[in-house]
């Protein structure tokens, strides 16, 4: 970051971030970035790449001599994975004035999320990040493998999915495996099993617009000899319209119901928890595109399936996001790739995209 002649500090939790002076005083900055962390046995790309391709584009801007008129800020966002306290974006979500209290998040070890930050030395000084941004873009790896499909270099994003997470307890009755005639038993595990069906014929009907998971299943007592008396499922379901998410809800409740009735179960449903579908900024999707077009490059749109730090960002500021392909949708793997083409274009489009963003007024 210093050597792309930002101003360079860590802020109260833990985000890197720098910051390049603009020739217009007293616009907001545009900012870019991801974030660094990974998952445990991670991929060098997710979240890394965002962060270099923002410094490239700042470093490729100063070597040619074009100073942006607003400041550039450059983002490098902690624990945007969650794995280190439990809470995802966390360090996003400090950024945009919405993180929870860190002395009460701990890690594996019991140490909080307050004692990590303050231990943590990067060798740059304790800074206030600027809230107000005249926009922000984050490049990504898909993480998934619509692009490659769809043969498409890159993709502008237009939204981030909602996620809706069920759970369901079916209750039927335990019973001897061997002496319990198959008429008559109420078998829990059976209607658990015709709601993982359910949701699964459910989903792959919606045309991609939507995709569902049952990740969790648990069955007791547990037994090889003894029909399951009890079994808990969880549903997950994911769309990028919040409306379609709702309605998806309500069928897989009704889908519960239907396979609790059909063996003589009882279905209990709990703990809905939705989290909405964030739409990324329409002016900022076309500028990213425009942005591609400029350069020759064809650029598809489609929403985001996995959580990114533009969904906390997108709160505070016009946010966007350019995806570059995933070699076999593979991520959170080291198998993770994506080819070095494939992310120079991407950074290419970026810092053609700042430059559009640019001619903006600012916030
Ligand atoms: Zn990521």
């Amino acid at each position: 970051m210093r050597e792309a002649g930002a101003d360079v500090g860590v802020d109260p939790w833990g985000n890197l971030f720098g910051i390049v002076p603009g020739s217009t005083a007293a616009l907001a900055p545009l900012a870019a970035g991801s974030h660094l962390d990974t998952v445990p046995n991670g991929g060098i790309f997710d979240g890394a790449l965002g962060v270099v391709a923002a410094i490239e584009a700042a470093a490729a801007l100063r070597e040619v001599r074009t100073p942006l008129r607003h400041p550039l800020l450059l983002l490098a966002f902690a624990e945007e994975e969650g794995t280190s306290f439990g809470v995802g974006c966390l360090g996003s979500l400090g950024a945009a004035g919405r993180a929870p209290a860190l002395e009460a998040l701990t890690d594996r070890a019991g140490r909080s999320a307050a004692d990590a930050i303050r231990a943590f030395d990067p060798g740059v000084p304790r800074r206030t990040m600027p809230r107000a941004f005249a926009a922000y873009l984050e490049l990504h790896i898909e993480q998934g493998p619509v692009l490659e499909r769809r043969g498409a270099p890159l993709a502008a994003v237009d939204a981030i999915v909602g996620i809706a997470r069920m759970s369901f307890v079916f209750r039927g009755e335990a019973n001897h495996a061997g002496t319990t005639p198959m008429d008559g038993r109420r078998d829990a595990l059976w209607g658990a099993a015709d709601l993982v069906a359910a949701v699964r014929e459910m989903a792959r009907g919606t045309g991609g617009r939507a995709v569902g998971t049952v990740g969790q299943c648990t069955v007791s007592p547990g037994a090889t000899n003894v029909i399951p008396g009890r079994a808990d499922v969880t549903v997950e379901l994911r769309s990028a319209d919040g409306g379609f998410l709702d309605s998806l809800c309500g069928e897989a409740v009704a889908a519960a119901r239907a396979c609790a009735g059909r063996f003589g179960l009882e279905v209990e449903h709990r703990n809905r928890w939705t989290e909405p579908p964030v739409p990324l900024d329409a002016r900022v999707h076309e500028e990213i595109t425009g942005a591609a077009r400029d350069l020759g490059w064809p650029i598809v749109s489609m929403a985001s399936w996995a959580g990114h730090d533009a969904k906390i960002l997108a709160a505070i500021a016009p946010a966007g996001m350019i995806f570059v392909p995933s070699a076999g949708g593979i991520s959170h793997s080291p198998l993770e790739r994506t080819a070095w083409e494939d992310a120079a274009r991407g950074a290419d489009v970026l810092c053609r995209a700042l430059l559009r963003l640019d001619s903006w007024d600012g916030a």
